[in-house]
């Protein structure tokens, strides 16, 4: 580790550590996105060495992520306010949701400990957005590009090594190859987005719907649940996706549609076709009705549509 000290660093008046460099958080940044951006601003070697000073987590640093950690030392630290740290986090709100930027989201969808990247968004800004650790998205909008989750280098998952842009081998991640998806592919994930910052209980369900339908489509048989999708490839998954937010479209009529080509009579009686149907025609089906149209999609979007986005339309973060 450089001598950081004599850089300016200087421990306060509760012998609390503040860094000399300052970072500026990106609005849809996650924590450790900006654990990584204050190391090496700062001139760490490691993320760890960072931690250690600041009394977080020196294994594992994913952990900061998602654990209630005392935050104190990172606020003084970086000159954020707690609470703006909180809002980066991914804490537990309840036994099954965590807060992903401030919205509730069901905690099975979530994941940070490796990395998914989008190569061309790493390069115009360096800094990992939030929406890359939605299991069900595997898809860049803006770039219209599949994620990449392998180093391209050592092709291996990459964690949160130290250093934003490359792998522990020094593989460099904007280097991942470009790997277009269609335009449909791109506007499923857009659309999600958006609804999931406008409502992020319901466009997480829809989101969940969207992936499932899609992988039950591609296999061809009945097996939930759709867990089992998210742990498919992120290629696949993007397909999955863009299959499923199609059927969606024109509620109910374009569901039904689905429902009645993939699933004929002789599969009514399939445990998972009878949970779809209790849960998607039952009590859900007004609410998806009205959710669904693309007249309230259009609504949502002319309200928020403040600027282009990977993760949130616009700041609603605490200061
Ligand atoms: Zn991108
Ligand atoms: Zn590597």
């Amino acid at each position: 580790m450089t001598d950081i000290v004599s850089q300016g660093a200087r421990f306060g008046a509760a012998g609390l550590f503040r860094l000399p460099l300052r970072v500026h958080p990106e609005d849809d940044e996650p924590i450790l996105s900006l654990l990584v951006r204050l190391s090496e601003e700062n001139r760490f070697t490691k993320v760890c060495s960072f931690t250690r000073l600041i009394r977080l987590p020196t294994a594992g640093i994913h952990m900061v992520a998602e654990r209630p950690v005392h935050l104190a030392a990172l606020a003084a630290a970086s000159g954020l306010t707690e609470n703006r740290l909180q809002y980066m986090q991914y804490q537990r709100v309840s036994s099954t949701h965590v807060a992903w930027l401030g919205r509730p989201i069901h905690r099975s969808l979530v994941h940070s400990k490796h990395r998914r990247w989008c190569p061309a968004c790493l390069e115009e800004v360096p800094y990992h957005r939030a929406a890359w650790d939605l299991l069900p998205i595997g898809v860049c909008h803006r770039h219209k590009l599949a994620l990449a989750c392998l180093c391209p280098a050592c092709g291996n998952e990459v964690g949160w090594p130290g250093k934003m842009v490359a792998c522990r081998c020094g593989g460099d991640l904007r280097r991942s190859p470009h790997r277009p998806v269609s335009e449909s592919a791109a506007g499923a994930v857009r659309d999600l987005l958006e609804w999931l910052w406008v409502d992020a209980e319901r466009g997480a369900e829809v989101m969940v719907l969207a992936t499932t339908l899609g992988w039950l489509s591609n296999q061809g048989r009945c097996e939930p649940p759709y867990k089992r999708t998210l742990r498919q490839s992120l290629d696949r998954r993007a397909q999955d996706l863009e299959i499923g937010w199609a059927a969606l479209q024109d509620w109910p009529d374009g569901f039904n549609e689905y429902l009645n080509r993939h699933f004929p009579p002789d599969r009514a009686q399939w445990p998972f076709v009878r949970w779809l149907g209790r849960r998607y025609q039952g009590p859900l089906k007004g609410e998806m009705s009205a959710a669904v149209t693309a007249r309230s999609l259009a609504a949502g979007r002319s309200e928020h549509r403040a600027k282009e986005f990977c993760g949130p339309l616009h700041a609603d973060h605490p200061q």
